[in-house]
């Protein structure tokens, strides 16, 4: 687990301790020790898997490639948790991002524990026959520990739909006869794939955004104009008036999240900004998303770089360094990029007064405090975008159930589950004086505290 998400989930525990209403049977030594076995259990994870897979390259080398499984916390449900193929992962990283799904799973109610997979490979370098070979060899070394009502993966940074369809099948081979549709969720829908599933993340970005800014204003503006909360006014500072809106990656989560906002007739916002691993485009007077999309569905996922790519795209914009996109005088930054966006060295660059993470833990602990201290309001990822892990839910419901939905039938389900978090989490954010993380994990873990004690985990 990263030290900043150890220490909130121990602040956590301290405001818990604390606070005598939260688990009333608990007091004197045996609440302290309970309390110090909680901080133990939630920061290490239940087991730590990790293989060298062997494979028999097409070229005809034979190589080892180090994979891992985090199995964090099931107190909640079968652990939960996608796998991330890429260069740069490591054990450290994984157990953090299978804690962060614990997490968020708890957040959003979702009965799920959390996990993480990791594969250190860069996919492009590798053709599909052994990408088919390394997802077979993943599902073979792990198939005795994961399973529907186990450990139950999905696609990450990496990988998708392809590689699901390929471990949900090697898992059928290897267990014939047993429920199997349930063992890996982000399938392909012809596979028993969610309908709705590939733009739950980034339109779940969205709307945690939209909903505090309007909704939430709308019905609670009276309560806000009272408290003398930093977070409150800044919110009020948006009510009604015109808003810009810059996002950093432009994928998967970014792309759906900027079409979302492009769309949207809620609130009166343009966005001016939009980045990818090469270029920032801005344009004041607001970017022509649907374009763009168009654009890079044909560009290998990359936006135009190019005056000739902007004309043969026809879209009015500036190029500018891609890194600019942090450093825009808007009023609203979504980051859907990559981890550690927002760090020391560039955090008094940052101008916009609400940042939305899109992406998982693209802000270090350092940026946050700076930020959270100057009043900027950050909705943070295991909120923001647990659009992906909700779907994935309904997908492991409707493969059990054999019953499948209509895509507005999961969205309605995402928004629902979506609002009802932020109605719990809201109101106390904008009373007291902690950020909105702070306030996110003490939720998460007052709920598995609760469950862990309830299961006789604490003595
Ligand atoms: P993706 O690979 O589809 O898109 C990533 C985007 O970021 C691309 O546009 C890429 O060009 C851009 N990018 C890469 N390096 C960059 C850099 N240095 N500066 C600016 N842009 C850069 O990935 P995705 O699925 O959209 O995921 C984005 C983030 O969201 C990841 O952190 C992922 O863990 C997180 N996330 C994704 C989901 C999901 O359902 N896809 C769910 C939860 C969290």
């Amino acid at each position: 687990m990263a030290n900043q998400t150890r220490q909130i989930v121990q602040d956590s525990l301290k405001a818990l301790l604390e606070d005598d209403v939260f688990l009333p049977g608990l007091q004197g030594d045996a609440r302290e020790q309970a309390f110090t076995s909680l901080g133990a259990i939630l920061s290490t994870p239940n087991h730590v898997h990790k293989s060298f897979l062997r494979i028999a390259l097409e070229n005809g080398n034979v190589v080892r490639i180090p994979a891992f499984r985090v199995q964090h916390n099931n107190a909640l449900g079968p652990y939960k948790g996608g796998i991330r193929f890429h260069e740069s992962v490591n054990e450290e990283e994984v157990m953090n991002l299978a804690a962060l799904m614990t997490l968020k799973n708890a957040l959003h109610d979702v009965p799920y524990g959390g996990g993480k997979g990791g594969i250190i490979i860069d996919p492009r370098s590798y053709s599909v026959k052994d990408l088919h070979l390394i997802c077979k060899k993943y599902v073979q070394y792990f198939s005795d520990i994961i399973g529907p009502d186990k450990d139950i993966p999905a696609p990450d940074v990496g990988s998708g739909e392809r590689e699901m369809d390929w471990m949900m099948a090697e898992y059928k081979s290897i267990r014939p006869g047993q429920p199997y549709k349930g063992s890996f969720t982000g399938k392909s829908v012809v596979n028993g794939g969610s309908l709705g599933r590939r733009d739950a993340t980034g339109k779940g970005v969205y709307f945690t955004f939209r909903y505090m800014i309007h909704d939430f204003i709308k019905q609670q503006k009276s309560f806000l104009q009272s408290t003398e909360n930093a977070f409150a006014k800044t919110a009020l500072q948006f009510d009604g008036r015109p808003l810009t809106l810059a996002i950093q990656g432009f994928g998967n989560v970014g792309s759906v999240t900027a079409l979302e906002a492009y769309q949207c007739q809620h609130l009166q916002k343009k966005v001016v900004a939009v980045s990818d691993r090469n270029v920032t485009l801005y344009n004041s007077d607001g970017l022509d998303i649907p374009g763009l999309v168009r654009f890079t569905a044909l560009n290998n996922g990359n936006l135009p770089e190019t005056e000739e790519q902007l004309k043969q795209a026809s879209i009015k914009a500036v190029i500018q360094d891609r890194n600019n996109v942090l450093y825009l005088d808007v009023d609203v930054l979504i980051l859907a990029a990559l981890e550690d966006q927002i760090h020391q060295n560039n955090m008094d660059k940052i101008k916009a007064k609400i940042i939305v993470e899109g992406a998982n833990a693209p802000i270090t602990s350092e940026g946050d405090r700076y930020l959270s201290d100057k009043g900027v309001i950050i909705i943070p990822d295991i909120l923001a975008n647990a659009g992906g892990v909700i779907v994935s839910y309904f997908e492991w419901m409707q493969g059990r159930e054999t019953q499948f939905y209509t895509e507005d039938q999961v969205y309605q389900l995402l928004l629902n589950k979506m609002k009802s978090t932020m109605d719990t989490i809201l109101p106390t954010y904008f009373g007291d004086p902690l950020p909105l993380r702070q306030n996110c994990y003490i939720h998460s873990v007052m709920k598995l505290s609760t469950v862990l004690y309830r299961q006789g985990k604490l003595y």
